[in-house]
């Protein structure tokens, strides 16, 4: 699904995880949310915009790290993102339904 593809594109892991409270240090490490450490080896790659635990061995992207923490399936995950970042990519979203309701009623067309 494109909206998938847009959202790992266009949503800086780091910003996302930032927000979820995670604190990077300059080498872009941070303790990992997903086991218990002292020392940080949760690593945030700009480049890739993906994410790897050298303690757990968690990797992936910004769905996957959303699926991790709340246990959430990929298309909620993706739902999640599109409404807390306002980015609006699904069709199924709120405003935009209202948007087109409101088209249809306008056009007489319901
Ligand atoms: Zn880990």
């Amino acid at each position: 699904m494109q909206a998938f593809e847009l959202l790992k594109q266009q949503l800086d892991i780091r910003t996302v995880m930032e927000d979820d409270g995670i604190a990077f240090n300059r080498s872009c490490k941070a303790l990992c949310p997903f086991h218990s450490e002292k020392t940080p080896s949760f690593t945030v790659y700009k480049k890739t915009n993906t994410f790897k635990c050298f303690g757990c061995g968690a990797y992936g992207s910004v769905i996957d790290y959303i699926m991790r923490t709340r246990n959430y399936t990929a298309l909620e995950s993706a739902r999640f993102l599109d409404e807390r970042y306002g980015l609006q990519l699904f069709s199924e979203n709120k405003t935009s339904r209202e948007q087109a309701k409101k088209y249809y009623e306008d056009k007489k067309l319901v």
